[in-house]
């Protein structure tokens, strides 16, 4: 895997000083069009996650409105304001 070679967790390998990948790319170790393509499997891999995420934080939206209704209707109904 071409990241593996990289010393950095969360490197992008785009523009991060002393990336492992960039430096092989560099030094025509890895052909340039492979971390391209790395880089456009990462990107759909991210909008994919991205549109999950954007219906999990939209369900969880509603989920923590619901709970700050339910604890207005606690305290309501416990006379405390
Ligand atoms: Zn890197």
């Amino acid at each position: 895997m071409l990241a593996d070679k990289c010393k950095y967790g969360k490197c992008t390998h785009t523009k991060e000083p002393g990336c492992a990948v960039l430096e092989a790319v560099k030094d025509g170790l890895i052909p340039e069009r492979r971390l391209e393509n790395y880089h456009k499997l990462k990107r759909e891999i991210e909008y994919n996650l991205s549109k999950h995420e954007a219906r999990f934080r939209n369900k969880r939206s509603n989920f923590w409105k619901n709970v700050g209704k339910q604890a207005k209707l606690i305290k309501k109904s416990r006379g405390e304001h």
